[in-house]
């Protein structure tokens, strides 16, 4: 494939550094020089665009597309959801977004489908499930008798995600390390799309916390919480999980704790919106789910504005699957109007998002050595107002994707 320069585009190179014009020289996959006037085998001019190192979302959802009424599930025979995944994993690479943390949904065979280059799609990290307790943000139990069918029932590639009491959590921890998951996620609090869980009540005690993340620490795994009350973010906080997921309810003390634990917000913002849009769109949603997301909006907005002020570790993540995949910039859109710097977004989306995941090391930066992920969007502005329309090339491992 010999060397190839992608050259003259302004270069924000996520590492905190002022975007300004270089030639990116890739090699096998990976940037092996950066500077001006390089020559290579091909070039590719990128004058007039910004180019960023491959963009993250830190929780997507690829086994859901934004309509969750019981009657898409009904009607999905069971092996379709496999290749419909498969077609948003590709809309979610045309966007930009080159590595994801799959926060429930996809097995380990959807992640080495797109590693053995099968199907085209971001790298990921799966969680493969949602830990829940009975009556949780993951039981699918309805109060008609029936299971509802939803993207985390239980299959060969994904255990069973109800779970009570520190000796099931601990079985449960190794059970989906055995099935292949990257990270670990939880729901310590109730969610807006679960009709019999409360958003603002904590879920799991500290027992059972405490020992999810000491199994998840014993194989190497972080943990993420689907954490929307403030008492189920501090247990989560003081459990020692990496990220809390959504944030709805956070409060004084909350932000505190996460400062002094280092503890990532992974905000998804966009999430209570594209509900709220499924809702307007005539999608099936029980009206109890419906205000509950009416009632999350503002708090969750003002969450995040006091997050920020008071200089939170935000990784960007959408929660895309909640709303249609392919949509996951306009997060980044969210996060600047409620008081981030563009530059602050689109190190969140890169360089902080791979801090995350623990994959720092390879990725979310344009500095030699580092795997070549990179995406161009026409204009040189760093921006992130309406960034959609402005992704000209897309660039994984070294190999430009066809928009
Ligand atoms: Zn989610």
């Amino acid at each position: 494939m010999g060397r190839t320069i992608w050259a003259n585009g302004m270069v924000f190179d996520g590492t905190g550094a002022d975007a300004s014009v270089a030639d990116i020289a890739v090699e096998e996959g990976r940037i092996v020089d950066i500077g001006v006037g390089l020559d290579g085998d091909e070039s590719v001019d990128l004058s007039g665009h910004l180019v960023t190192p491959g963009l993250f979302d830190c929780h997507v959802h690829f086994m859901v597309d934004g309509d969750f009424s019981p009657t898409t599930y009904g009607e999905t025979p069971f092996s379709m959801r496999f290749y419909l995944a498969a077609e948003r994993m590709r809309r979610t690479l045309a966007t930009g977004i080159t590595t994801v943390r799959e926060a429930g949904g996809s097995d380990l065979g959807v992640k080495e489908a797109q590693e053995k280059g099968l199907i085209e799609g971001p790298r990921m990290q799966i969680s493969i499930t949602m830990l829940s307790q009975t009556g949780g943000h993951g039981d699918g139990w309805h109060v008609c008798g029936a299971h509802m069918p939803m993207e985390l029932d239980p299959y060969p590639g994904v255990p069973d995600n109800v779970v009570d009491g520190p000796d099931e959590m601990r079985r449960k921890v190794r059970e989906l390390v055995r099935a292949g998951a990257d990270v670990i996620k939880v729901a310590t609090s109730g969610g807006v799309l679960s009709s019999r869980s409360d958003p603002q009540h904590a879920h799991f005690k500290a027992d059972e916390l405490d020992v999810l993340v000491a199994e998840a620490t014993g194989a190497g795994r972080f943990v993420m919480a689907h954490a929307q009350a403030t008492n189920g973010i501090k247990n989560a906080i003081r459990a020692g999980i990496r990220s809390i997921e959504h944030g709805i309810y956070l409060d004084d003390e909350a932000i505190q704790m996460m400062l002094d634990a280092g503890t990532y917000l992974v905000p998804t913002l966009v999430a209570p919106l594209g509900v709220l849009d499924a809702a307007d769109q005539g999608i099936d949603l029980p009206q109890v789910i419906i205000d509950k997301a009416r009632a999350a909006v503002d708090v969750h907005q003002e969450s995040f504005r006091r997050a920020v002020e008071a200089g939170v570790t935000i990784a960007m993540g959408t929660d895309s699957g909640v709303m249609p995949h392919g949509n996951n910039l306009r997060e980044l859109q969210l996060m600047a109007d409620l008081g981030m710097s563009p530059t602050a977004v689109l190190e969140s989306t890169t360089r902080i998002a791979s801090e995350l995941m623990g994959v720092d090391s390879t990725l979310g930066t344009i500095e030699v050595g580092k795997i070549a992920d990179l995406v161009a969007f026409t204009g040189t502005d760093v921006d992130v107002t309406d960034l959609k329309p402005r992704v000209a090339r897309v660039v994984q491992a070294g190999q430009e994707i066809a928009l």
